[in-house]
């Protein structure tokens, strides 16, 4: 059967003026290019990968450019799948909107720069935070002249001299800080920030919108590594700005011309991910909780950093801020505070995987002093309390009774 002119390129009326049947050559590479009209909505969201979408009319394709329309005119700038992922994003944040980028350094990159480099004021991060935003921010004061103060924000008073100092645009803290799992009042920080006339952007990756959303206790930007928790499976990178409509433009426009938007098919796949957030963190949290209580009674530990632990120095914050859960990742530093005490008990794991990630289904390991702070001067990263003895645990969904006696059998090691 032969394909009519009007359902080869149906969104172009002037063309079926054609007098002729469009050949095979034609045919073949116009065909196919629309799901059959039908009743029934798909239960799962359409994974759109066309990277460029066709207007009626050029006027159209105008109003959607100058966003005087909702559309989409080009993959970098926006596309239904992506969309799809930043509405559940904004609405799990209770946030106004939410952007998308390849990957959580993208989004901070965007966020850091939009909200305060381009006008030339101060950022105040986390001393503690993960490394490799740390290693970002000292590039850009290196390179870029920007003004970074790095402080502990649990010293309040260090925070609010710092903003007042640097007449700080923005603070940039962790919920749940990557390693040292120190944990970030976000509603006494908004209140700081915002009496010195600075923005408050709070990463969540490590607690999620299950553990707290940072938005309804005053940040004004949350942060996330799609790639974490969110997605949680391993398989896909992403990372996401939720905040104000106004933030959103900003964040969009960056996404747009560094080139930095996340595609349909990852944002597909976090979508897939995100359905079983509440479930995996469930179990993460119970898993981690168990192997902190564990460890913190082994004598081969020296010392365990973990939120829900009653010695941790947030930990009433935590059970507040947290509604009683504390996430899955457990650090710790063997009581041989030494590299190679700390890689013979990497080496002899067999149930966790030596990786450098966490948030995923599976117990994963990080030495940070070789990954994530390997940027970070070792003196500035003992300095921290990552000494040469510290590993990361991210604590998977697996068995626990498994995941403990994998601990205590490289512990053996030791
Ligand atoms: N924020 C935190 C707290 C992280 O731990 C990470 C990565 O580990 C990032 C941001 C960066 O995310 P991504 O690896 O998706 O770029």
């Amino acid at each position: 059967m032969l394909l009519s002119r009007a359902s080869l390129i149906p969104t172009r009326p002037n063309l079926s003026a054609m007098n002729d049947e469009p050949r095979i050559g034609t045919r073949l590479v116009r065909a196919a290019r629309r799901l059959p009209a039908g009743a029934g909505d798909p239960v799962v969201p359409a994974l759109v990968q066309s990277v460029a979408f066709d207007h009626a009319s050029a006027a159209e394709q105008d109003a959607v450019f100058g966003n005087e329309r909702p559309g989409y005119v080009y993959g970098r700038y926006g596309t239904p799948t992506t969309a799809a992922l930043e509405e559940g994003l904004a609405e799990l944040e209770g946030a106004e909107a939410a952007v998308c980028f390849v990957s959580g350094m993208s989004a901070v990159h965007a966020l850091v720069t939009a909200c305060a480099l381009a006008q030339r004021r101060a950022v105040v991060v986390q001393e503690d935070c993960y490394g490799q935003v740390r290693a970002l921010l000292e590039r850009l004061a290196r390179e870029a002249d920007a003004a970074v103060r790095f402080v502990d924000p649990n010293d309040h008073a260090a925070v609010d001299r710092a903003l007042a100092e640097t007449n700080a645009a923005l603070l940039h803290v962790e919920a749940i800080a990557n390693p040292l799992l120190r944990v970030a009042d976000v509603a006494r920080l908004a209140e700081i920030a915002h009496a010195r006339g600075a923005s408050l952007a709070v990463d969540a990756s490590f607690a999620t919108p299950v553990l707290v959303r940072p938005a309804a206790l005053g940040a004004d930007m949350v942060v996330q590594s799609l790639t974490k928790y969110i997605n949680g499976h391993g398989d896909a990178m992403g990372g996401a700005v939720a905040g104000s409509k106004g933030l959103a433009a900003a964040m969009r426009d960056r996404a747009i011309l560094d080139g930095a938007y996340l595609p349909p098919h990852e944002a597909w796949q976090i979508i897939r991910g995100m359905r079983t957030l509440a479930l995996r963190m469930e179990r993460h949290c119970a898993n981690a909780l168990a192997v902190a209580t564990h460890l913190a009674a082994h004598p081969k530990i020296g010392r365990v950093h973990y939120p829900g632990l009653p010695d941790h120095p947030q930990h009433e914050l935590a059970k507040r801020q947290f509604d009683g859960r504390f996430g899955g990742v457990v650090s710790f530093v063997m009581r041989k505070d030494d590299r190679e005490s700390a890689f013979r008990f990497l080496d002899a794991l067999e149930l966790a995987a030596s990786a450098t990630t966490m948030g995923d289904l599976f117990t994963e390991v990080l030495y940070p002093a070789i990954s994530s702070h390997r940027r970070i001067a070792p003196d500035e990263r003992r300095r921290l309390g990552i000494t040469d003895g510290f590993v990361r645990l991210n604590v998977g969904i697996e068995d626990v009774a498994d995941i403990i006696a994998d601990l205590d059998r490289a512990l053996d090691r030791v």
